[in-house]
């Protein structure tokens, strides 16, 4: 069969007018082939998701010639889109602009025959196959799906989030945090995240405080002790940040302080920061799933290490399974190594020669 779509629905016994409209439209690399009977091609590959993890996955598979589908979700580009200044993605010494890095990579996907679609995955039936991926009011049939729609962080939705985003407001210290050398930053949260981004934080900045609804760290004794042993960083206990404030008279908010209320008598106070980052945790966007996909307790997919999920012949790749590092370069990697599994698979199954 061709990699350049699937042929099996082309008008098997239908007339020579429709057999060379579907010539022509394969290499012509149109989307949807249609049968007699109206039925649309089945894809090879349908990658769900449009961050690193997917447009990596397009990348390889079009340069597979497989003319993978990405659907790209809501949010083109995914949690990078949100970030200003990426300096740690290798090949920018002078750092790259979020935004225009996905940009490119969604250029790169393209240049090969990467297909997409600006449409949110409302569900997928794995139970047959071909799958099948319901998005918008259209339907598409995939012998193979990726994965790709990542995680989002928790937020607080406290007053000035929105006002503060991006300048001062973060949810990622190691993408981040290089913009306040010798500054002071608060971040919020107990567990091991936290921990992680304060005594990264406490090495670059001048103090950090970490601030925590409880008087209790959730975080393992390990990188407890870590945040608890470093001079440059203060524990405010049973503490929640209640607003984040700053200047907005020039052409940039700029984030000045926090107002920070105890748990415990309810007294609200000031501190002076510049910077506030949000550690309370990741949501997987794994909701849209079936239970055929299993995930565990917090909704992350279960994968092995051919990034396979529970059901034959659908991957995934990046923060949707990987909880761990979070970073572009390691969903990059992912949605490689699942781009590769996938060819691996079609042949196998010999949807491809
Ligand atoms: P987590 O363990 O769920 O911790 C989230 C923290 O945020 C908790 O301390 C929680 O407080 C707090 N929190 C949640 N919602 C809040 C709210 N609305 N207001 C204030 N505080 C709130 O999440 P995580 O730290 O991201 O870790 C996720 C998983 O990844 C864990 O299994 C962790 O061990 C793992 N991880 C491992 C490493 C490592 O080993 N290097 C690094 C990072 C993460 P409470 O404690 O009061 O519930």
């Amino acid at each position: 069969m061709s990699r350049m779509g699937d042929s099996t629905l082309a008008p098997e016994g239908g007339s020579l007018l429709a057999q060379w409209v579907s010539n022509i439209m394969e290499e012509t690399g149109t989307i949807e082939i249609m049968s007699e009977n109206n039925q649309t091609e089945i894809r090879n590959a349908v990658i769900i998701g449009s961050g690193p993890a997917g447009w990596t996955a397009g990348i390889y598979l079009s340069r597979a010639n497989l003319s993978p589908l990405v659907i790209t979700g809501a949010e083109i580009g995914g949690q990078l889109t949100t970030t200003t200044d990426i300096e740690n993605f290798p090949g920018f010494p002078e750092g790259k602009d979020g935004p225009e890095l996905m940009a490119d990579m969604e250029k790169q996907a393209k240049r090969y025959g990467t297909e997409v679609e600006y449409s949110v995955v409302e569900s997928v039936d794995f139970s047959k196959k071909p799958f099948e991926v319901k998005y918008g009011d259209k339907t598409v049939k995939a012998h193979s799906i990726i994965i790709c729609t990542g995680a989002s962080p928790r937020m607080l939705g406290i007053k000035g989030q929105d006002t503060f985003w991006g300048r001062g407001v973060h949810t990622c210290a190691v993408c981040d945090g290089g913009f306040y050398r010798n500054k002071v930053a608060a971040v919020i949260g107990g567990g091991d995240s936290a921990m992680e981004e304060a005594s990264y934080l406490a090495q670059l900045l001048e103090k950090v405080y970490v601030i925590h609804r409880r008087e209790e760290f959730r975080a393992s004794k390990i990188m407890a002790d870590r945040v608890l042993r470093n001079k440059k960083i203060e524990v405010l206990w049973n503490s929640v940040a209640e607003e984040v404030t700053g200047d907005t008279s020039g052409k940039f908010p700029k984030m000045t302080g926090l107002k920070i209320k105890s748990t415990t008598d309810d007294s609200i106070r000031e501190i002076a920061a510049d910077a506030i980052f949000y550690a309370i945790g990741h949501i997987p966007n794994s909701k849209f799933l079936s239970d055929d996909i299993k995930k565990n307790e917090e909704g992350y997919v279960i994968v092995n290490d051919s990034q396979e999920t529970s059901v034959e012949g659908v991957y995934a790749a990046g923060d949707i399974h990987d909880h761990t590092y979070r970073q572009a370069i390691t969903a990059a990697g992912y949605g490689c190594k699942a781009a590769l599994e996938v060819e691996r698979y079609l042949g196998r199954v010999g949807v491809i020669g």
